[in-house]
């Protein structure tokens, strides 16, 4: 039961309001834009983000054995393999890391050839990334922190990109703030994954309180083919793109199965297929697109429309 307020919005990729529901996780709705194919949620909670502003004792009950490094976090392998790939396409310089929670990303590239820095919202997850870590994480939203332009080799959006609600405006700030030659990382959800698991199970199976989408706190649920354009549209061009390793949790069978699809999902990808059903996530690594115009940070109608009446 949801006692918090809902709101209704619009696409928040191209701003149309025409959504056809595909799913619903109580009175959330998921939904594919008519224009441009995004799934995302609507209505929504009003302020989806707001559990990260919680109280520091209870993220510390959570969170504190593996922030006072006592144990592992469960997804150390995940930034471990994410960390392989950005090595070997920009390997030292300055790494921006958006949404960076307590640091666990982050941490792990300590004592590689960046120099690192943090942005996070919520002032409990950059208080204790700083003082756990020693991280450089400044308390804003990327937009609110205005780093100076072109200040970053790469910028790093790890299980992030998901619950931003205004994606033209975050990567117009990416833009912004890379060198002309930096690199963006993003690492999302697989939409069409999601979209398997929930029929599977709320239809198949008939597990009708099983939540699949994160719909309180995923806004949008991207596929291969929209983050594509998403990025795209906000003027970047993928230069690689991967299935990561499956976020490993919960029960053993849970955990095989998730071992078995990867297997699958990387096999199906090497045969030349896309995302399918089976890759748990999406991550790609996005240059900046040379002849991209500057975008002002609050795009009009007409500029989104257009953007998604380029599907
Ligand atoms: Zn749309």
């Amino acid at each position: 039961m949801i006692a918090e307020p809902l709101v209704q919005v619009p696409c928040p990729s191209c701003g149309a309001d025409v959504p056809t529901r595909v799913a619903h996780e109580g009175a959330l709705g998921i939904a594919r834009c008519g224009v441009c194919r995004l799934l995302y949620v609507t209505p929504r909670l009003a302020h989806p983000q707001a559990h990260y502003h919680g109280e520091r004792e209870a993220v510390l009950r959570k969170y504190g054995p593996i922030l006072r490094g006592e144990q592992g976090h469960n997804r150390d392998p995940n930034y471990e393999q994410e960390l392989a790939v950005l090595r070997r396409y920009k390997p030292r310089g300055r790494l921006l890391d958006v949404g960076t929670h307590c640091g666990f990303f982050l941490r792990k590239a300590r004592g590689m050839d960046w120099e690192l820095t943090g942005v996070e919202p919520s002032p409990i997850g950059a208080q204790l990334a700083r003082e756990f870590y020693g991280l450089d994480v400044k308390t804003a939203t990327l937009q609110g922190a205005q780093f100076p332009n072109g200040c970053f080799d790469l910028v790093t959006m790890v299980d992030v990109f998901e619950h931003v609600g205004e994606p033209n405006e975050v990567l117009g700030e990416v833009r912004r703030v890379l060198r002309e030659d930096g690199l963006l990382f993003v690492k999302v959800p697989n939409g069409r994954y999601n979209l398997f698991k929930y029929r599977l199970f709320r239809r198949g199976l008939g597990l009708r309180q099983v939540e699949i989408f994160d719909a309180k706190e995923h806004v949008v649920h991207y596929t291969a083919e929209t983050l594509r354009r998403v990025l795209e549209g906000g003027g970047f061009q993928i230069r690689f793109a991967f299935v990561p390793r499956p976020i490993q949790d919960g029960a053993w069978w849970k955990r095989a199965l998730r071992s078995v699809a990867y297997r699958l999902a990387q096999a199906q990808r090497a045969l030349g297929g896309g995302f399918g059903e089976l890759a748990t996530d999406i991550a790609v690594v996005a240059a900046k697109a040379p002849d991209h115009g500057t975008l002002p940070a609050n795009r009009s109608s007409a500029a989104t429309r257009r953007n998604g009446e380029l599907v």
